[in-house]
């Protein structure tokens, strides 16, 4: 059924999905309102809240990650009030846009792309404002960049009042993330990045805080309204008809994460960022990133020797491979290599080698 001419896709998102995932979506419908239903709900609860490293709900959204960015900024800042987003690449600037697109006042912290966010640049903004959250992106998928969390949480607890919001899209199961441990309010991520499951779903790590927050806003929204996701998942449901065969895959695929062991596949990731940086190297070019903030997921590289990315991508095409071209104002000068989700080394080995061919006809 299948087709014979798929390319790998070597691109951040939607990342390649194993065959048996993808059949573990092709199980019988079953209703979103009966005993099966609740049942994978509940199996599903327990299984991500093994990898989010949290007590906390995890919300399930049929929706992409952009949906619960929206649900984040309405439900989380009250009217009057101010969020605080930390911007330096594509998807932090726009999470913030989508804020002020839903009305609320907004500032930013910027950095230039490339740049990751110091605790100390939170601190500073925290200390001659207040605001109902900060919301920052973990992994900016657009320049490779990782941010400091951890460090970025801590100072957002000094201030009581202040939610700590994290989209981790492109970190999600890919890079060390512990939400309890390092007390993100809300870890929101979408299903088709280091997840390596089809796009489709979205999924959030609820805080009793964010609850509570909700409660004070008035206008929640209707399909991303906290308080209703709340009170279905409390009953193993959701309040509209959930996204029920990514859900099977996401039964399969969370099994065979816990058979690889959680901080195994970070490691992994690791091993693929250190390889890329080595391979990186070795062809005469530069990480975006700078060093100690290189994302485990996704590679942003320079393109210094000035190839066409167009006919790096072609000739990677004829390989069998589907290759990213750079992204928003960095595309062209940069290009990037996702090596997350089910990527195994010797596949980014083989990319390698297809990218030297070409490398050797410039
Ligand atoms: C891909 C991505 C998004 C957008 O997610 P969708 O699921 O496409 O809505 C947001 N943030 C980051 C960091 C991403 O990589």
């Amino acid at each position: 059924m299948r087709s014979q001419s798929h390319k790998v896709l070597v691109i951040p998102g939607p990342v390649e999905v194993r065959p048996e995932i993808l059949d573990a979506q092709a199980q019988w419908m079953i209703g979103h309102r009966s005993t099966a239903f609740s049942e994978l709900f509940a199996r599903l609860q327990e299984k991500l809240r093994a990898v989010f490293l949290t007590e906390n709900r995890v919300f399930i959204s049929g929706s992409s990650g952009t949906g619960l960015w929206e649900g984040a900024s309405r439900n989380c800042i009250r009217d009057g009030r101010k969020v605080l987003h930390l911007a330096g690449g594509a998807f932090s600037a726009r999470w913030a846009d989508v804020s002020r697109l839903n009305g609320k006042t907004v500032d930013v912290i910027e950095v230039p792309w490339g740049q990751a966010h110091t605790p100390e640049m939170v601190e500073e903004a925290l200390r001659r404002e207040h605001y109902d959250a900060v919301c920052v992106v973990h992994n900016e998928t657009s320049t490779g960049v990782i941010n400091p969390i951890q460090a970025i949480s801590e100072v957002v607890h000094r201030y009581d009042d202040t939610l700590l919001l994290v989209d981790t899209v492109s970190s999600f199961l890919g890079a060390e993330l512990r939400v309890d441990d390092w007390g993100i309010d809300m870890a929101l991520t979408s299903s088709q990045k280091a997840f390596a499951l089809p796009p489709g779903m979205a999924l959030a790590t609820c805080s009793p805080r964010i609850l509570d927050r909700a409660k004070e806003v008035t206008h929640r929204g209707y399909y991303f309204d906290f308080l209703e996701l709340e009170a279905a998942a409390a009953k193993n449901n959701t309040p509209s008809t959930p996204p029920i065969s990514l859900m099977f895959a996401a039964d399969a695929q969370l099994d065979a994460i816990a058979a690889e062991g959680l901080e195994n596949r970070w490691m992994r990731h690791l091993m693929m960022r250190d390889l890329t940086m080595q391979w990186t190297d070795a062809a005469g070019m530069s990480m975006f990133a700078p060093d100690g903030y290189r994302s485990p997921t996704v590679s942003a590289i320079r393109n210094t020797r000035g190839f066409d990315v167009d006919a790096m991508a072609k000739f990677m095409g004829g390989k069998g491979y589907s290759m990213d071209k750079g992204y928003g104002q960095i595309k062209g000068k940069t290009f990037r290599i996702a090596h997350m989700g089910d990527m195994e080394i010797g596949t980014l080995e083989a990319v390698f080698e297809g990218l030297d061919e070409f490398l050797e006809t410039q």
